[in-house]
Protein backbone atom coordinates (compact mmCIF):
# COMPACT_ATOMS: atom_id res chain seq x y z
CA UNK A 1 0.00 0.00 0.00
CA UNK A 2 0.94 3.68 -0.50
CA UNK A 3 0.50 6.70 1.85
CA UNK A 4 1.78 10.45 1.53
CA UNK A 5 4.43 11.50 4.12
CA UNK A 6 3.24 13.63 6.75
CA UNK A 7 5.81 15.52 6.95
CA UNK A 8 6.93 16.21 3.50
CA UNK A 9 3.77 14.44 1.49
CA UNK A 10 6.78 12.19 -0.18
CA UNK A 11 4.76 9.13 -1.31
CA UNK A 12 5.62 6.12 0.27
CA UNK A 13 5.14 2.35 -0.43
CA UNK A 14 5.19 -0.45 2.58
CA UNK A 15 3.08 -2.78 4.64
CA UNK A 16 -0.18 -1.29 6.43
CA UNK A 17 1.64 -2.09 9.79
CA UNK A 18 3.55 1.03 8.65
CA UNK A 19 0.71 3.29 7.17
CA UNK A 20 1.02 7.09 8.14
CA UNK A 21 4.53 7.05 9.34
CA UNK A 22 7.34 9.80 8.10
CA UNK A 23 9.76 8.43 5.35
CA UNK A 24 13.12 7.71 7.03
CA UNK A 25 14.39 11.45 6.49
CA UNK A 26 11.40 12.71 8.25
CA UNK A 27 11.41 10.49 10.64
CA UNK A 28 15.27 11.16 11.44
CA UNK A 29 14.45 15.00 11.68
CA UNK A 30 11.70 14.20 13.93
CA UNK A 31 14.28 12.44 16.26
CA UNK A 32 16.48 14.86 15.93
CA UNK A 33 14.40 18.10 17.13
CA UNK A 34 13.72 16.05 19.95
CA UNK A 35 17.00 16.23 20.72
CA UNK A 36 17.94 18.84 23.92
CA UNK A 37 19.17 22.32 22.43
CA UNK A 38 22.15 22.46 24.17
CA UNK A 39 23.09 19.44 22.28
CA UNK A 40 22.29 20.08 19.19
CA UNK A 41 24.61 23.23 19.46
CA UNK A 42 26.98 20.61 20.33
CA UNK A 43 27.00 18.82 17.52
CA UNK A 44 26.93 22.05 15.11
CA UNK A 45 30.23 22.49 16.81
CA UNK A 46 31.30 19.69 15.89
CA UNK A 47 30.74 19.78 12.19
CA UNK A 48 31.84 23.42 12.17
CA UNK A 49 35.42 21.58 12.83
CA UNK A 50 35.13 19.73 10.05
CA UNK A 51 34.95 16.52 11.86
CA UNK A 52 32.69 14.43 9.43
CA UNK A 53 33.43 11.01 11.20
CA UNK A 54 32.76 12.25 14.78
CA UNK A 55 29.78 14.20 13.65
CA UNK A 56 28.00 11.62 12.28
CA UNK A 57 29.23 8.95 15.19
CA UNK A 58 27.51 11.61 17.47
CA UNK A 59 24.32 11.97 15.54
CA UNK A 60 23.95 8.11 15.88
CA UNK A 61 24.28 8.17 19.33
CA UNK A 62 21.83 10.89 19.18
CA UNK A 63 18.97 9.68 17.56
CA UNK A 64 19.41 6.02 16.59
CA UNK A 65 19.69 6.24 13.30
CA UNK A 66 21.27 4.75 10.03
CA UNK A 67 24.89 5.46 9.53
CA UNK A 68 23.23 7.42 5.68
CA UNK A 69 20.57 8.42 7.53
CA UNK A 70 22.97 11.04 9.65
CA UNK A 71 25.24 11.70 6.82
CA UNK A 72 21.50 13.11 5.08
CA UNK A 73 20.81 15.21 8.70
CA UNK A 74 24.36 16.55 8.71
CA UNK A 75 24.18 17.69 4.94
CA UNK A 76 21.59 19.70 5.46
CA UNK A 77 23.00 20.95 9.17
CA UNK A 78 26.10 22.15 7.74
CA UNK A 79 26.15 26.18 6.80
CA UNK A 80 26.60 26.56 2.95
CA UNK A 81 29.14 29.15 2.31
ZN1 LIG B 1 9.04 12.81 4.59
Amino acid sequence: MTWPCPDCAEVRHGVRANEGRPCRNCATARAWAAVPQDTRDEVHRVVAEQNAVKAVARVRELTGCEMDEAMLLLDRLRPRS
